[in-house]
């Protein structure tokens, strides 16, 4: 086996038209997985699968809300068709967040943040779980954050959705470890993508941040590819249940 090699991999990787998830898609992609990915917009999701098929990399797209319970089964089905029953890799990157008061949560907040990050991830692992098994090499990868280490104004609910993510990695890691299935999570600190946009053009904010981190720099979406496609391959083949913090140092600066 080639401990650095994508060769005869299929992946589903959830949320891949934006940020994080696109640049996951295309680094499984282009180590030579077959990667299927989803989001909620068609003609977005359309217009990437076209980009990635001139880049000639295999990626296939299914529209799914990953907060529907109903779509997640859809997608899975979609997943089990194209690789004939088969999935090797399953990156829970699909996510939200927004920043608010605990105080001035509502109930309906509350549920699209839980159904959103942490219901899709339950259950995407739960669908997933006889593909896993059926491929004889299986990879789970969550995407969380590190609000789930650090406590950070207005954001405790996405915050408590991500503690919940690092939890069910440890569980399936021992869980699923028996079907040769690892589970790990990452919790990057702030990466510049479309979902944070707004604090990234507010100054003050990333002048702020800038401060606490030694590397001197927001993150990037191309500083968490690469450790989920490692956590991935046969090379990390004895790293299991682990929170992988890509943040730069901000949450070991005693410093700031
Ligand atoms: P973006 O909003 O930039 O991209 C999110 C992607 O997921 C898009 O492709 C979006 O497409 C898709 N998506 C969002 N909601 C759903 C849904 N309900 N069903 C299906 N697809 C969906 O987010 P990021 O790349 O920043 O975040 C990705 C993950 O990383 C999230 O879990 C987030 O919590 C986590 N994270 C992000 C950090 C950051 O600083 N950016 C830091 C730490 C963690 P569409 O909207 O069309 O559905």
């Amino acid at each position: 086996e080639d401990r650095w090699s994508f060769r005869a991999t299929t992946a589903l990787v959830t949320g891949g038209t934006k940020g994080i998830g696109h640049a996951i898609v295309e680094e499984l992609a282009r180590f030579g997985a077959a990667v299927h990915t989803c989001s909620r917009n068609e003609a977005e999701l359309s217009r990437c699968l076209q980009r990635w098929e001139a880049m000639n990399l295999k990626v296939t797209g299914s529209v799914c809300d990953v907060s529907s319970p109903v779509e997640r089964e859809k997608l899975m089905e979609d997943v089990k068709s194209i690789f004939h029953g088969k999935l090797n890799i399953l990156v829970n990157n699909a996510g939200t967040g927004f920043q608010r008061r605990v105080t001035d949560v509502t109930p309906e907040d509350f549920k699209l943040l839980t159904s959103t990050n942490l219901d899709s991830a339950v259950h995407l692992s739960q669908l997933a779980h006889p593909l896993l098994k059926a491929s004889g090499s299986g990879n789970v990868v969550f995407i969380s954050s590190i609000t789930s280490l650090v406590g950070i104004d207005t954001l405790a609910v996405y915050a408590a959705t991500k503690g919940a993510m690092n939890q069910l990695t440890r569980s399936l890691a021992c869980e699923w470890a028996k079907d040769n299935i690892r589970a790990n999570c990452v919790a990057p600190g702030y990466i510049r993508t479309p979902l944070i946009e707004p604090l990234c053009e507010n100054e003050e904010f990333v002048a702020k941040e800038t401060n606490r981190i030694p590397l001197g720099r927001l993150g990037e979406v191309d500083d968490v590819a690469p450790v989920v496609a490692f956590l991935c391959l046969p090379a990390s083949r004895y790293v299991n249940g682990q929170v992988v913090v890509i943040d730069g140092g901000r949450t070991v600066n005693g410093n700031r």
